[in-house]
């Protein structure tokens, strides 16, 4: 069966199975001419989109159906991760050129379903469209947040400690193996490709911080660390040192830069798509909430570096020496 033959009103109809994941509250799910759904009193209404453009965010020869959905809502995920909130609603808008096999665009809902039912969020909607060359896919996630515990990029304070929830540079070497077509020959390798193709959005870690009520600021790291606290230092008005030997880098990415002659520290600082959090922790609260963070997640909280008055980024090298930084990362318009 092809898109031509069972047409876009077809098409809509296959891919809305499994869609609906929690029906308490909706009234309309895919189907009418809009969603209606009976959101809470007193909660935020969070909202997040992300545009994935083939060529420029991904190559449709080089990933699976599955992947691709999984990531398309993983990243908007993350975004309301990264605010504190739960994530509840998805909608889904898609471009599809002539060539693209209707085998690959199911694939690409069973990865967002996948993602979607291990949340419990709907896929509510979305919109239908031919595109000339390439397959344009944009999502949009709603969340709902507490407005007492909302996390924003502004309200970090000198002194707060500055903590990563995961490993950092994983994704850039995924993406290196990807780019450079290398055979994924151990485990290390598939865990980094895995990290590239298959971020885990860190929901559950973000509610824990926007509860704790020490956090001051946070951001996902979806362009790299550097660029990313560049983000929280302005919005906050602050500077930030980080400290190199503190720098969470996975067993498999040194197996990786050992065996290919690269950095680890460059790969987390300026490496891009980790979707770990970035956040700002109050300094006094700092031992209670890693403990709270280890018994709910079994993982340490990295703190990574500290907040200062000096408005610049700095890095404490492996030799302590203290070097500037510049905030490198992922940036559409500014390439250097
Ligand atoms: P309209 O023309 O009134 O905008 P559509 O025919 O585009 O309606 O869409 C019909 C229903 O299918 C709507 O509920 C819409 O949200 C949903 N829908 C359309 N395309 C998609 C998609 N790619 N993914 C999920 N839902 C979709
Ligand atoms: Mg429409």
């Amino acid at each position: 069966m092809s898109l031509k033959e069972i047409g876009e009103f077809g098409f809509i109809d296959k891919i809305s199975r499994g869609c609906l994941i929690r029906p308490e509250g909706v009234v309309t799910a895919i189907g009418d001419d809009a969603a209606a759904f009976h959101g809470k009193a007193e909660q935020l209404l969070l909202v997040t989109t992300d545009l994935l453009v083939e060529r420029v965010h991904f190559l449709r020869q080089a990933t699976s159906g599955f992947n691709l959905g999984y990531k398309a809502l993983a990243v908007n995920f993350s975004d309301i991760a990264a605010m504190g909130g739960n994530a509840r609603e998805a909608f889904v808008s898609i471009g599809i050129p002539d060539d693209c096999p209707l085998e690959f665009l199911e694939d690409l809902y069973r990865g967002m379903q996948h993602l979607a039912s291990e949340f419990t969020v709907n896929i509510l909607g979305g919109d239908t469209t031919g595109s000339k060359q390439d397959l344009i896919i944009n999502v949009v996630v709603t969340g709902m947040a507490d407005p007492s515990e909302l996390l924003l990029r502004s309200g970090a304070q000198v002194g707060d400690i500055i903590c990563s929830t995961g490993c950092l540079g994983d994704s850039r070497a995924g993406l290196h193996l990807i780019l450079n077509t290398i055979g994924i020959d151990s485990p290390e390798l598939r865990a980094l490709f895995d990290a590239h193709v298959l971020p885990k959005p860190c929901l559950q870690e973000g509610r824990l911080l926007a509860a704790s009520g020490c956090v001051h600021a946070a951001i996902d790291v979806s362009d790299g660390l550097s660029s990313d606290l560049g983000h929280i230092m302005q919005a906050s008005g602050v500077g930030a040192r980080l400290v190199a030997k503190q720098m969470p880098i996975s067993p498999h990415l040194q197996v990786f830069c050992s065996r290919f002659g690269f950095d680890p520290i460059e790969f987390a600082l300026a490496g891009g798509e980790d979707y770990t959090l970035l956040c700002s922790v109050e300094r006094k609260q700092f031992g209670r909430i890693t403990e709270e963070y280890r018994k709910a997640f079994d993982r340490p909280l990295y703190p990574i570096g500290e907040i200062t008055d000096t408005g610049r980024m700095e890095l404490v090298e492996t030799d302590s020496r203290l070097r500037d930084i510049t905030p490198a990362g992922w940036d559409h318009f500014k390439r250097k």
